[in-house]
Formats: structure tokens, C-alpha cells, sequence
């Protein structure tokens, strides 16, 4: 029987204490709240037979971080006389058992439009409505069907004044856990894996703590937000990121994003000039939340087949090429440093994303967005299903962008912000010692600085996987006859058509 006074809070991606109207909720007029995060096999097994070393579906530098963020959780809730219970299984499962067994009155969780979250969250809901238990679960209404009509509703008064839920500062106590096998956090040990090398670790640190602070030392500097304008970032800059780095935190929301945006606007209040979306700051998390809201009404977003804004183009099948770039094998240092930076540290600046994704796609390789994305998936930190997606789609030109013949250069790209190359040398030190004037075509030095530098290309680098006048003006072609086929075809392309194009 459901008690009214006893709450579950369902810990997901909401992984912090400060604006957290379900935490909130959960501890109003609560005799118990049970604060519960369950390790979904789905995302953590080890899975060996994975197209990319780690795990089935998150790399582990995004379990670590996720671990982390955990353990500061824990911490915080110990802080307000409570603790994280973590309980691993299938999550729909588990909750209902919780339900059951601790005769929950209600349960609170935050709202998730990810498909793989929206069939989990059915399953406990229609639990929970038969057997009684109030689900508290705010989300915003339906979604707008375009950018513009997404501008005009993220203008709305409501949406920029919309008062934070305050920060909890005690909470009801635990009930009897029963027969629940409940753990503290695991290690990564613990998860079955073996621990990441120190040089393969991610600098950036799980948790609410970090976030908040990222978050102050970002906005510290109130020219630097007034002046922010996202193309102009330098994506080769590593030592100081040109962006705040704060996608991961935002991801497992260690940090709330209304809170960022509150934050960024009190900023813009009290300077006298600033940027506007979509270049400002409060731009770029206005563009998450536009994927969020497309993602949410588009099915079959994250596909080409089925999916009614995706361009239907033929991309080529080629795994060797796919694994050389995922494993920064292709011979263009620029494209190989940055899929090392992105196994190393899960993160990249946008731009950086921007050349390795042009580059599989529609600018070199011309592979399939799925793969790129896949890698993506399990290597990036902030992995985010709907912004993931909607990236990859606009990089592919198969929508939102549709200018397939500015491909980024694979070598003079990078070259402008970095002209000696040291972001290469960082993340690819076999051509560290390369003379500036090779280090982005290493391939075009003479064999008697190769032998100096200590890196013959061939040997101890790759030569290029492709020539990249030759293999872009080939994409150019092929995307603009898929292009003519969609329009002709109005986007219905077949299976049919798709092969007479391959
Ligand atoms: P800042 O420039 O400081 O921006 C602040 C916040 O705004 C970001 O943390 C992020 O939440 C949001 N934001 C910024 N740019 C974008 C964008 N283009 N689309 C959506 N939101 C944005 N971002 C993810 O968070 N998860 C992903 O899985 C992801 N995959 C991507 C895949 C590709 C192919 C590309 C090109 C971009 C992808 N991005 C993704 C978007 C973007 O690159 C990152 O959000 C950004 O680089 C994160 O760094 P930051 O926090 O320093 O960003």
C-alpha cells in the first residue's frame, strides 16, 4: 500500500542539490525520502565485442565521470542528513521493486525526452498510476516544429524569469531499505573494468561541486561573457579552452541549465553591450535546448531511414577508412590530434567537432553520420543523445545546414589558429619535432627533415588516407546529385535510389 509520506527521488541527469524542483518535491510534507540512482546495465556493462574499446555504450572516461559526479552527490545529500542509495539492475525493474517494497506514496524523478528514457519512464509510470503512487515529473509542453518558432517561445518572459527552485538545505531521513542489496558508488574496478591509464584520463572532474565552480570561473570575467561570439573561439587552444567546458556538467546536470542561463542573462543586464544568440553565450544553451525540442518531435531522429528532416544520401560503407579516422590513423595531423584529444579527454572545442565530423562525412570520407556519431557517442563526455544527433546532422548537411560546398580543409583550417602547430605536437607527439612549415601536410617533407624529426611518414605516421582536393570535389559531386534526387523525389528516396547512387 502507498504511503503519502514516503518519497523516492529518482536521481538520473539531474545530479545535483541547487535547482532541483523534483528534490524539492520529494521532500515537501515527506516522513521519508529514499534518494535513488540505479547503475543501468545498458550503458555501463563491458561489452569486448564494442566497435570502440571500452564499454557497450558510455567510454569510460564518461563513467568515471559519471562516478564522480555520484560521489559528490552522496556527499552533498550526507551534507542534509541523507545519502545516495545506488542499486544496479534494469532500471524499470529495480524502481518498481522500490515502489513496492517501501510502499512509495510518491516519486519524483526529472523529465527525459530521450527515447530509451521516455519507454523506461512509461513502464514505471503505468506502475506507479495502478497502484496509486503520485508521479512527479515537470516538463514544458509540447515542442515547437522550427528554429523560429523556438526563438519566439525561448523570448517569452516566462521562460527567462522562471523562478529557480531553491537550494534544499535538510532532508526528511531514509526508511528501512529491506532486502535491497544497496551500495555506496562503485569504482570503476567494481564496474568490472580496469582503471584508465593517468594519460588517457579526462582532465575534467565529475560533480556538482566542479560545476558550480567551472561555472563561477567562467562567468567571472563579465567582458568575456558580454563579448562571447562562438565562431571565433580558438579550437586549438587546450592549455586554456577558448569555451567553458561546462557540456559535461550539463549533460549529467551537475549543473541546471536554467541556472546557467539566469546567471549569463544577470551578466547581460548589467554590461552595456553585448552578443546575441545564436553567437552569444546564452546562445549556445539556447541551441541545446532547440535539439532538445526537435529531437523531442522528429521521430526516428537519430536515423537517416525514417527520418522526415534527414537528406537521404548514399554514404559509403568502408570500415577501414572509418576505423582509421576513429583511431587518428587518417595522415592529417589535424584531424588525428583532434580524435586523439576526444579519446583522451572526451571533450573538444565545437569547431575542433566541426572538422572531424565534416571530414567522415560530407568533406572527405563521405561515411556515414551514424558511425561518426556512434563514435562520438561513447568516447565524448558530454555525449548527449538529441544534441549529438542533431550535430551530426547538421555537420553531414543532411539538415538544419544544407551548404554542402564549404567543406573545412583538413589542413588549413587549424592552421590559422595554430599556425606552429603545438595543439598536433600535444596531442600527436610523433611529430613533435616536425618544422612548422610540415606539420600540417608532414607527408609533403623532404625525407631528410622526416629523418630529423624522427618520424618517417609511412612508417612511424600514416600518409593520407585520401588526397583532399581530390576526395572533396568528389563529395561536392555526389551530395549535390542526392540533393537533386530529394528534392525531386521530395525526400521520399529509396532504398533503390540510394544503391543507383553508391
Ligand atoms: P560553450 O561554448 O561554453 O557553450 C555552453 C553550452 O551551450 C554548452 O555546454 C552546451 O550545453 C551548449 N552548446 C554549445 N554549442 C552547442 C551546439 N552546437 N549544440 C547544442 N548545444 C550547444 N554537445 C554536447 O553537449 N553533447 C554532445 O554530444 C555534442 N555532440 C556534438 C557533435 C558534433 C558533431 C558537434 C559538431 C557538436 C557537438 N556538441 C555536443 C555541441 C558542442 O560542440 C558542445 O556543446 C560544446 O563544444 C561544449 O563545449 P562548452 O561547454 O565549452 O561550450
Amino acid at each position: 500500500m502507498a504511503s503519502g509520506s514516503t518519497s523516492l527521488m529518482w536521481f538520473r541527469k539531474g545530479l545535483r542539490l541547487h535547482d532541483n524542483p523534483s528534490l524539492e518535491y520529494a521532500a515537501k510534507g515527506s516522513k521519508f525520502v529514499y534518494p535513488v540512482f540505479v547503475i543501468d546495465p545498458h550503458y555501463m556493462e563491458p561489452d569486448p565485442t564494442a566497435f570502440c574499446p571500452g564499454s557497450s555504450k558510455a567510454g569510460l572516461n564518461r563513467i568515471q565521470f559519471l562516478l564522480e559526479s555520484l560521489v559528490d552527490l552522496d556527499l552533498s545529500l550526507k551534507k542534509l542528513g541523507s545519502r545516495l542509495l545506488v542499486l544496479k539492475g534494469e532500471p524499470g525493474d529495480v524502481l518498481i521493486r522500490c515502489l513496492k517494497e517501501w510502499s512509495i506514496g510518491k516519486l519524483c524523478f526529472e523529465y527525459d525526452t530521450e527515447p530509451y528514457h521516455q519507454a523506461l519512464d512509461e513502464k514505471v509510470k503505468s506502475y506507479a498510476s495502478v497502484s496509486g503512487v503520485e508521479i512527479f515529473s515537470p516538463n514544458g509542453g509540447s515542442p515547437p516544429a522550427s528554429y523560429q518558432s523556438f526563438l519566439k517561445l525561448a523570448g517569452q518572459p516566462s521562460w527567462a524569469s522562471t523562478p529557480l527552485s531553491t537550494t534544499i538545505s535538510s532532508l526528511p531521513p531514509i526508511g528501512n531499505t529491506g532486502s535491497f542489496a544497496v551500495s555506496g558508488v562503485p569504482t570503476v574496478r567494481e564496474l568490472g573494468y580496469e582503471d584508465l591509464r593517468e594519460d588517457e584520463r579526462t582532465p575534467f572532474k565529475g560533480g556538482e561541486s566542479e560545476a558550480l565552480k567551472r561555472l563561477r570561473e567562467s562567468i567571472a570575467n563579465k567582458e568575456w561573457v558580454a563579448n562571447f561570439e562562438k565562431p571565433k573561439g580558438d579550437p586549438s587552444a587546450f592549455l586554456k579552452p577558448a569555451t567553458t567546458v561546462l557540456s559535461p556538467y550539463l549533460k549529467f546536470g551537475c549543473l541546471s541549465s536554467r541556472y546557467f542561463y539566469q546567471c549569463i542573462q544577470d551578466i547581460q543586464k548589467r554590461v552595456k553591450k553585448h552578443t546575441s544568440p545564436p553567437v552569444s553565450l546564452l546562445g549556445q544553451l539556447l541551441w541545446s535546448d532547440f535539439f532538445y525540442t526537435v529531437a523531442f518531435g522528429t521521430p526516428n531522429f537519430d536515423q537517416m531511414k525514417g527520418n522526415r528532416i534527414c537528406k537521404q544520401i548514399p554514404w559509403k560503407n568502408d570500415d577501414e577508412l572509418l576505423v582509421a579516422w576513429r583511431d587518428s590513423r587518417t595522415g592529417f595531423p589535424w584531424i588525428d590530434a583532434i580524435m586523439v584529444q576526444l579519446r583522451k579527454w572526451g571533450w573538444m572545442h565545437h569547431l575542433a567537432r566541426h572538422s572531424v565530423a565534416c571530414f567522415l562525412t560530407r568533406g572527405d570520407l563521405f561515411l556515414h553520420w551514424e558511425k561518426g556519431r556512434d563514435v562520438f557517442d561513447r568516447l565524448l563526455i558530454d555525449s548527449d543523445w538529441a544534441i549529438n544527433n542533431g550535430n551530426w546532422l547538421w555537420l553531414s548537411c543532411s539538415s538544419f545546414f544544407y551548404q554542402y560546398n564549404r567543406i573545412y580543409s583538413p589542413i588549413s583550417f587549424g592552421k590559422k589558429y595554430d599556425p606552429a602547430g603545438n595543439y598536433i605536437r600535444h596531442f600527436l607527439p610523433i611529430l613533435k619535432d616536425m618544422p612548422k612549415e610540415y606539420i600540417y601536410e608532414p607527408w609533403t617533407a623532404p625525407i631528410s627533415v622526416q629523418r630529423k624529426a624522427r618520424c618517417i611518414i609511412g612508417v612511424d605516421y600514416p600518409k593520407p588516407v585520401v588526397s583532399h582536393d581530390s576526395a572533396s570535389k568528389e563529395c561536392r559531386m555526389r551530395l549535390g546529385e542526392a540533393y537533386a534526387l530529394n528534392k525531386t523525389l521530395n525526400g521520399l528516396v529509396s532504398e533503390e535510389d540510394l544503391n543507383e547512387l553508391r
